[in-house]
């Protein structure tokens, strides 16, 4: 039997921060444990608001290597060694050229303290543009996204034992690793930073909604969006079959049926057991 998963939104915005969501950050609860998919420069703060420790997290998986989705891993880096004073081992997975990348991060922003001197073993796997590849326990299924090729954009597909399938296209144009990502998901977490076609290294609602026939998973839920691809998706969340992301929202994961309704809730503000 499969247990559900749980999912925590904490940023949902474009690189941009609109409607002052944070970057892009997934809390991820399955039978392993606990782990974050994308870590933004926003993702610490959200862990603080809404109470949820980052020493619980095994390990972290990186879709690319921009910004607005690793910013936040020196803040956590020094959060596991001064206030948690971690012991046990952390996994950063991400596609090729993460460990440099995250590296030479660290180095910039801590050159005193985070090269070499944690207290823990950090441990990097890369995987390749496309692959099946283990990181702590869960196998990640990558797909080359459409999107900046010096960031090493990667679409993942994230399968543990006894638990649903989580695939999220990270950033990415419309492209078919979109399809083959969302093929055997319980729930596609999908970009989609504008209402109308802009450019092809981002997803917006009108070619989403061309395309949503195509996308397999037995969830949709929308994330990385501007202020104007979130109103226009929530007016259209119901004839297109998706939801629509929300930081702070808890989506809880099941294998899906007609009798399974979406449970979603809003985790509360300010929740005690965060130091
Ligand atoms: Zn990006």
């Amino acid at each position: 039997m499969r247990r559900a998963v749980h999912i925590t939104a904490l940023g949902t915005s474009d690189a941009f921060n609109g409607g002052g969501r944070g970057n892009s950050c997934f809390w991820v609860e399955d039978a392993l444990g606990a782990y974050a998919l994308d870590f933004g420069p926003t993702a610490p703060l959200a862990c603080r608001r809404l109470g949820l420790r980052c020493d619980a997290l095994d390990a972290v998986y990186l879709t690319h290597l921009h910004g607005d989705h690793i910013g936040g891993l020196p803040g956590l880096l020094i959060d596991l060694c001064f206030l948690h004073r971690r012991a046990r081992p952390l996994t950063i997975g991400g596609p090729v050229g993460t460990e440099g990348r995250v590296r030479e991060l660290c180095a910039l922003t801590y050159p005193g303290v985070l090269p070499g001197a944690l207290p823990f073993a950090l441990r990097f796997v890369e995987w390749p543009l496309r692959g099946a590849t283990e990181v702590a326990g869960r196998l990640v299924r990558s797909f080359p996204a459409q999107h900046d090729p010096a960031v090493h954009p990667t679409c993942v597909r994230l399968e543990a034992p006894g638990a649903p399938a989580v695939a999220f296209s990270g950033d990415s144009g419309w492209c078919a690793s979109l399809v083959e990502v969302s093929d055997g998901a319980d729930v596609l977490i999908c970009e989609c930073s504008y209402p109308t076609y802009v450019f092809d290294g981002h997803l917006s609602l009108e070619e989403l909604a061309r395309e949503r026939g195509a996308l397999k998973a037995k969830r949709l839920i929308l994330t990385h969006l501007n202020d104007a691809a979130r109103a226009a998706a929530l007016s259209a969340a119901a004839a297109l079959d998706l939801e629509v992301a929300d930081d702070g929202v808890l989506f809880e994961i099941t294998r899906g049926g007609p009798d399974d309704a979406p449970k979603n809730t809003q985790r509360p503000l300010g929740a005690p057991g965060a130091p």
